[in-house]
């Protein structure tokens, strides 16, 4: 919560759930990360909140674009980055979406197989690939798992087959699982890397550059270590795998760039009991799992919550939204602890929301209107 928020919806009182978003803290984050890692180049996950003032405020400091479609890829542009400044990074793209994205500018492309490496070879020729590596996500809080990357023992025949059909070979990538609480996550996956660049070389390539992904935090319920912590174990695995010769890094973050920028204003509809001898109440709110609360699947993502009740008695609560689905539970096989006094029509915030929040809201369930954003 930031002082900016708290002003914002005691003056506008905006009807219905929404979500602010406070510029300032963009701000900060970004020119946090730029400095607490001068020598890589940020690239901004376009898909943790998409909104034109915070790409166009990240456009304005500097900031590039990590984009995973060409509507991405067109927000960016509009925002006023130059397509230099844009990859693709998407690891799954049709072939005239790779076609368009040429046609724009855009010269950097994520793969992770040969079969997506030939469509760059034919729709954006000449372009720089780079080749996404599998990392199990262990430690973070959102793995991404196995969906992206390919083996690391894979990835020299994919840059390969790019450097015989005409394309640069340009560099490795990872991610090391969104919402990664542990700094030396990325430490394997920098070894890994530094592996696949000695096979190149033996090869005849020389890979330029190593992406680092996202995965640096929010601060939720628990404390999470600084970004300066992130860059010195960053900094201190690149040392340690590629010795002298330090590759071009960049990052992508997305989470830990908007998250804590956020704040849904939500509403209690109902409190109730399923019994007389229940001793968790129910809350509903009026923003669930299809208002934009998506990252509470199997209470992945738990949101700090505050009330006009705090300091009051806590019991604990079953917390679920408003629609007619009943997989529209927050928390569940883990309480949510919330005052007592807590009565239908309070307002709630929900904290660290500023990212992964608007872009998952619903179109219409139920009827329910996507969740509205102010940025201010
Ligand atoms: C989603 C995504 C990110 C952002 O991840 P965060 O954990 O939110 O920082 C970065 N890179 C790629 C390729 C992604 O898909």
């Amino acid at each position: 919560m930031t002082d900016r928020i708290r002003e914002f919806l005691r003056t506008r009182r905006p009807d219905g759930p929404c979500l602010v978003v406070d510029l300032d803290v963009v701000r900060e984050k970004y020119l946090s990360f730029a400095k607490a890692m001068p020598d890589t180049r940020v690239f901004y996950a376009v898909k943790a909140n998409p909104s034109p003032e915070v790409l166009a405020l990240l456009a304005e400091l500097g900031s590039c674009f990590d984009t995973a479609s060409v509507p991405e890829i067109e927000m960016a542009l509009a925002a006023g980055a130059t397509p230099e400044r844009i990859s693709f990074g998407n690891t799954i793209k049709k072939e005239r979406d790779v076609a368009r994205a040429f046609e724009l500018g855009v010269r950097l492309y994520a793969v992770d197989c040969e079969a997506e490496v030939e469509k760059i070879a034919r729709s954006a020729p000449g372009s720089k690939v780079f080749c996404r590596i599998l990392s199990d996500g262990a430690g973070a809080e959102w793995p991404l798992s196995r969906k992206f990357g390919c083996d690391p023992e894979m990835a020299p025949r994919v840059l390969e087959h790019a450097h015989r059909l005409g394309l640069e070979a340009y560099g490795v990538s990872f991610h090391v699982g969104s919402q990664q609480r542990n700094t030396g996550a990325w430490d394997a996956a920098v070894a890994s890397a530094a592996g696949i660049f000695r096979e190149m070389a033996d090869r005849g390539i020389t890979l330029k550059m190593v992406n680092l992904g996202g995965g640096f935090p929010t601060r939720y319920l628990k404390n999470v270590p600084v970004v300066e912590a992130y860059a010195q174990a960053i900094s201190d695995a690149i040392l340690t795998h590629f010795g002298n010769h330090v590759p071009e890094t960049i990052i992508e973050p997305g989470r830990g760039m908007v998250g804590s920028a956020g704040v849904i204003k939500a509403e209690v509809g109902l409190v109730s009991k399923k019994s007389d001898g229940d001793d968790v109440r129910w809350v509903y709110l009026d923003i669930g799992k299809f208002g934009g609360l998506a990252e509470t699947m199997d209470e992945a993502i738990r949101y700090p919550i505050k009330t006009e009740r705090d300091g009051d008695e806590l019991a604990p609560c079953v917390l679920a939204g408003p629609t007619c689905d009943s997989a529209d539970v927050l928390y569940e096989k883990e309480p949510y602890w919330l005052p007592v006094s807590l009565e239908i029509g309070d307002e709630v915030l929900i904290e660290g929301t500023g990212a992964y929040t608007t872009t998952y809201s619903a179109v219409a369930f139920n009827g329910f209107s996507p969740l509205k954003s102010y940025v201010i």
